[in-house]
């Protein structure tokens, strides 16, 4: 027989019991078991390290601006944050520099072209937006620091920040990326001959190699959004990632050009922003409620997760997410982890 259980370890288990069988776990459960065997897509190979990824990878995690989450599948499963690492450093170029001399450098308007396209405007000669790689290179170059070494640990410290945990460098990554990224190169050295980015080309491509293989988790995605969801602040340790007056830059940045060259049809469908890495990585953000990290390393032919993308489709469909959705009926993704904040009950 077993011992009867005090009162406050009677209501955890209560706790957890209820929270293991909440709806969104069970939609989550139910999403993940519906894309899962989904065999679509090319895992990455143009940066060697990363087509050593296994194709069945597949977590998902849900966390909101009060630091609840529900994570299903291959959630703990490292990765390198590849694109997605983008908007967070455009964030602390905006806190370096300021706006205008950030947007002096780079533009906010989509392309329509593939992420790694060699294309500039005409008349600035600036970096489309900072999703693309030429313009992710034009903000590395405004992260501030000494030398090198400091300007990546300051990165590594905002990185920090947003999930709550210190972070890492996969050397592997970074090493095959920085032996390989001639493409990446030669639009740095591009935009160093239209004097767009400063002479330390060599540096901030280095830079941008490191911020590109960071590791993180499909949960440390979710804390991302999450924390951009809430005006800045990671809701689990409280600590400020960025300043409340960028927030809108990322978001608006991440809405229009976040998916590269399917951003309109993923506006359509999900009507969220987002950001994809060609790591298999996907955060999208529902401003004031909850970030979205999904993980899989099989890619569509723009190079977004294949099952990142249908998930996340489904799961904005499901619980009425879509930023001009209106009059949407079906349950509330808020509601369903915490009744107090249910909608209508203020
Ligand atoms: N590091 C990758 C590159 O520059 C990032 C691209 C991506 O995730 N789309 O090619």
């Amino acid at each position: 027989m077993s011992t009867p259980k005090s009162g406050n370890a009677l209501d955890a288990l209560l706790g957890r019991m209820k929270a293991a069988a909440s709806p969104l776990r069970e939609a989550l459960l139910e999403i993940h078991g519906q894309y899962a065997p989904v065999m679509d897509g090319v895992v990455a190979s143009y940066i060697p390290e990363l087509a050593l990824a296994d194709p069945n990878w597949f977590g998902l995690s849900v966390v909101t601006v009060d630091g609840q989450s529900v994570d299903v599948g291959d959630h703990q499963q490292t990765f390198t944050i590849q694109s997605v690492s983008k908007p967070l450093i455009f964030g602390l170029a905006l806190e370096d520099q300021g706006r205008e001399a950030v947007l002096a450098k780079v533009g906010v308007e989509p392309t329509g072209e593939a992420f790694n396209s060699i294309e500039l405007d005409e008349v600035s000669n600036r970096p489309y937006n900072p999703m693309v790689n030429a313009g992710a290179i034009a903000t590395a170059d405004l992260v501030a620091g000494k030398d090198l070494p400091d300007r990546v640990k300051r990165m590594l410290a905002m990185f920090g920040r947003y999930v709550g945990h210190p972070v890492h460098v996969d050397n592997g990554v970074y090493m095959s990326e920085r032996s390989t990224g001639h493409r990446n190169r030669a639009i740095g050295h591009l935009m160093l001959n239209f004097g767009m980015i400063s002479d330390r080309v060599d540096d901030t491509l280095d830079l941008y190699f490191q911020q590109c293989s960071v590791l993180v988790t499909a949960h440390d995605l979710a804390m991302v959004g999450a924390t951009l969801a809430n005006g800045g602040v990671n809701p689990v340790t409280g600590e400020r990632a960025l300043r409340q007056e960028f927030v809108r830059d990322l978001l608006s940045v991440m809405y229009t050009c976040g998916m590269y060259d399917s951003a309109g049809q993923w506006v359509y469908e999900v009507g969220l922003p987002a950001k994809s890495g060609v790591g298999g990585g996907i955060v999208a953000v529902v401003p004031g409620k909850l970030g979205i990290g999904l993980f899989s390393p099989p890619l569509d032919s723009k190079g977004n997760s294949v099952r990142g993308v249908g998930a996340c489709v489904e799961l904005a469909r499901r619980f009425g997410l879509h930023l001009f959705e209106s009059g949407f009926t079906g349950p509330d993704i808020v509601g369903e982890l915490n009744p107090r904040r249910a909608r209508g009950s203020g």
